[in-house]
């Protein structure tokens, strides 16, 4: 996969791609990413990026004839394969792990941050884009966006997790939140870690795992366990930790 990046910042997003797996996945080649300065595309000797908005208003807005030029540039460079315009915004859709599964499939991806009061809208119209929002609420800039999305798409491209993590017990991968996890020593300040996980009994292990995810999931994210297929083992722990719920108030 090539990602190309589209920032005004290309200081915040350049470091964090040479750290961790993100960093070592870069290095092996399963994924290459280009980040590119806007300024790069202006043709003005101020390079600038941003105007003030038509029909007045405070704050400045990215102009459209960069981003154009810039995102031309990136999709002409990649002439054999599909690319995707990804534009960073607080009101697009909302990007979730299963957004983020149907990324890491992609083969070209181009992602523009967006700065000041963002970005001119006609960017939307010269492009098939995708307007994507991390999540509700507004930041300064599209660079964290940015990152965040392709951390959270990244380790999801075959090859990348089989080296360094296991995908499949993830938060949201099977539908409820993650299990927690222990490591040595098994204690700690009096805190023991729970019997049944160095049993090394599988099965008990797979279902005190099954449980605590449940549980996890019925208490910080409720709406979750009706969205998913629950089996019969699941139906009981439900029953089990509903009822233990209102026996505690
Ligand atoms: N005026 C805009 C906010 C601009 S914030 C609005 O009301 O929607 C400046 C830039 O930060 C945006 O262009 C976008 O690229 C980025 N940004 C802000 N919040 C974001 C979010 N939740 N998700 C993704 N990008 C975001």
């Amino acid at each position: 996969m090539i990602v190309d990046i589209l920032t005004i910042f290309p200081g915040i997003i350049t470091p964090a791609l040479s750290e961790s797996l993100l960093g070592k996945a870069v290095d092996e080649g399963l994924l290459e990413i280009n980040v590119h300065d806007i300024r790069d595309f202006t043709e003005d000797k101020h390079q600038s990026v941003d105007d003030a908005p038509f029909g007045g208003g405070a704050g400045m807005v990215m102009k459209v004839e960069p981003i154009y030029k810039g995102v031309k540039a990136c999709i002409d460079s990649q002439p054999n394969l599909q690319s995707t315009v990804i534009v960073t915004s607080a009101s697009g859709r909302r990007f979730d792990q299963q957004y983020a599964e149907e990324l890491s499939r992609m083969e070209h991806l181009i992602v523009v941050c967006g700065r000041y009061k963002g970005i001119d809208a006609r960017v939307m119209e010269l492009f098939d884009v995708r307007e994507v929002s991390i999540g509700d609420y507004v930041l300064t800039g599209g660079d964290f966006a940015a990152l965040v999305m392709i951390e959270a798409m990244a380790r999801l491209i075959p090859g990348y997790m089989s080296k360094f993590e296991a995908a499949e017990t993830d938060s949201f991968t099977s539908g409820l939140l993650g299990y927690p996890e222990y490591t040595r020593p098994k204690e700690f300040m009096g805190l023991e870690v729970p019997e049944v996980l160095i049993s090394g009994h599988h099965e008990n292990i797979r279902k005190f795992r099954r449980r605590k995810a449940l549980e996890k999931t019925l208490h910080n994210r409720p709406e979750m366990i009706d969205s998913i297929e629950l089996n019969e083992e699941d139906k009981s722990i439900i029953n089990e930790l509903r009822s233990e719920n209102s026996d505690s108030r």
